[in-house]
Protein backbone atom coordinates (compact mmCIF):
# COMPACT_ATOMS: atom_id res chain seq x y z
CA UNK A 1 0.00 0.00 0.00
CA UNK A 2 2.69 2.33 1.12
CA UNK A 3 5.05 1.59 -1.85
CA UNK A 4 1.76 2.15 -3.90
CA UNK A 5 1.17 5.90 -2.75
CA UNK A 6 4.60 6.82 -2.91
CA UNK A 7 4.81 5.67 -6.66
CA UNK A 8 1.47 7.74 -7.52
CA UNK A 9 3.47 11.37 -5.32
CA UNK A 10 6.60 10.58 -7.47
CA UNK A 11 4.38 10.31 -10.83
CA UNK A 12 2.69 12.95 -9.46
CA UNK A 13 5.50 15.49 -8.54
CA UNK A 14 7.26 14.27 -11.96
CA UNK A 15 4.17 15.70 -13.86
CA UNK A 16 4.01 18.74 -11.84
CA UNK A 17 8.10 19.33 -12.80
CA UNK A 18 7.04 18.68 -16.35
CA UNK A 19 4.69 21.43 -16.56
CA UNK A 20 6.62 23.84 -14.77
CA UNK A 21 9.66 23.11 -16.75
CA UNK A 22 7.23 24.16 -20.03
CA UNK A 23 5.63 27.27 -18.01
CA UNK A 24 9.20 28.31 -17.47
CA UNK A 25 10.20 27.41 -21.08
CA UNK A 26 7.68 29.88 -22.45
CA UNK A 27 8.03 32.45 -20.27
CA UNK A 28 11.68 32.67 -20.71
CA UNK A 29 11.13 32.58 -24.61
CA UNK A 30 8.61 35.67 -23.71
CA UNK A 31 11.58 37.22 -21.91
CA UNK A 32 13.66 37.44 -25.16
CA UNK A 33 11.81 39.56 -27.19
CA UNK A 34 13.22 43.08 -27.39
CA UNK A 35 12.08 45.93 -25.57
CA UNK A 36 12.14 49.29 -26.89
CA UNK A 37 15.82 50.56 -24.91
CA UNK A 38 14.36 53.90 -24.94
CA UNK A 39 11.21 52.29 -23.04
CA UNK A 40 10.50 55.06 -20.14
CA UNK A 41 9.53 53.58 -16.64
CA UNK A 42 6.14 52.66 -16.39
CA UNK A 43 6.43 51.71 -20.19
CA UNK A 44 3.39 49.06 -20.57
CA UNK A 45 6.27 46.96 -22.27
CA UNK A 46 8.28 47.10 -19.04
CA UNK A 47 5.47 46.48 -16.83
CA UNK A 48 4.65 43.54 -18.57
CA UNK A 49 8.26 41.70 -18.42
CA UNK A 50 8.50 42.53 -14.82
CA UNK A 51 5.83 40.93 -14.17
CA UNK A 52 6.99 37.57 -16.53
CA UNK A 53 10.49 37.76 -14.58
CA UNK A 54 8.58 37.48 -11.34
CA UNK A 55 6.97 34.76 -12.79
CA UNK A 56 9.77 32.82 -13.96
CA UNK A 57 11.09 33.46 -10.47
CA UNK A 58 8.29 31.92 -8.71
CA UNK A 59 8.52 28.86 -10.94
CA UNK A 60 12.19 29.20 -10.42
CA UNK A 61 11.46 28.26 -6.66
CA UNK A 62 8.74 25.65 -6.89
CA UNK A 63 10.77 23.72 -9.55
CA UNK A 64 13.94 23.36 -6.33
CA UNK A 65 10.53 22.77 -3.60
CA UNK A 66 9.68 19.66 -6.57
CA UNK A 67 12.89 18.65 -6.68
CA UNK A 68 12.70 18.56 -2.94
CA UNK A 69 9.61 16.97 -2.35
CA UNK A 70 10.82 13.89 -5.16
CA UNK A 71 13.86 13.58 -3.10
CA UNK A 72 11.97 13.73 -0.29
CA UNK A 73 9.23 11.17 -2.21
CA UNK A 74 12.36 8.38 -2.94
CA UNK A 75 13.06 8.48 0.82
CA UNK A 76 9.82 7.93 1.81
CA UNK A 77 9.65 11.25 3.86
CA UNK A 78 7.37 12.42 1.29
CA UNK A 79 4.11 14.32 2.80
CA UNK A 80 5.67 14.87 6.36
CA UNK A 81 5.77 18.08 8.00
CA UNK A 82 9.31 19.25 7.75
CA UNK A 83 8.53 21.30 10.90
CA UNK A 84 6.74 19.35 12.94
CA UNK A 85 6.67 16.30 11.64
CA UNK A 86 2.90 15.72 11.35
CA UNK A 87 1.43 14.69 7.84
CA UNK A 88 0.31 17.22 5.10
CA UNK A 89 -3.23 16.83 4.58
CA UNK A 90 -3.40 15.12 1.34
CA UNK A 91 -5.70 17.77 0.17
CA UNK A 92 -3.17 20.39 0.57
CA UNK A 93 -0.63 18.14 -1.35
CA UNK A 94 -3.07 17.45 -3.93
CA UNK A 95 -3.51 21.18 -4.57
CA UNK A 96 0.47 21.98 -3.98
CA UNK A 97 2.40 18.99 -4.41
CA UNK A 98 5.34 21.05 -3.73
CA UNK A 99 4.39 21.72 0.05
CA UNK A 100 7.34 20.62 2.56
CA UNK A 101 5.29 22.26 5.33
CA UNK A 102 1.49 21.74 7.01
CA UNK A 103 -0.90 24.29 6.83
CA UNK A 104 -0.33 25.01 10.24
CA UNK A 105 3.35 25.34 10.03
CA UNK A 106 3.68 27.39 7.23
CA UNK A 107 0.78 29.88 8.58
CA UNK A 108 3.49 30.33 11.40
CA UNK A 109 6.54 30.71 9.25
CA UNK A 110 4.70 32.90 6.65
CA UNK A 111 4.05 35.20 9.81
CA UNK A 112 7.86 34.81 11.32
CA UNK A 113 8.64 35.88 7.90
CA UNK A 114 6.58 38.58 7.97
CA UNK A 115 7.44 39.93 11.55
CA UNK A 116 10.82 39.74 10.46
CA UNK A 117 11.01 41.52 7.93
CA UNK A 118 9.24 44.18 9.49
CA UNK A 119 11.17 44.49 12.62
CA UNK A 120 13.79 47.18 11.67
CA UNK A 121 17.29 46.15 11.19
CA UNK A 122 20.21 46.87 13.18
ZN1 LIG B 1 3.62 21.16 10.64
Amino acid sequence: MARDRTAMQLERLKQEREQTLLELGRLREALKTEVDPDADEGDPDLVEREKVMALVQGLERKLELIDYALRQAREGTYGICERCGEPIDPARLEAMPEATLCIKCKAIVERQARVSSAAPQF
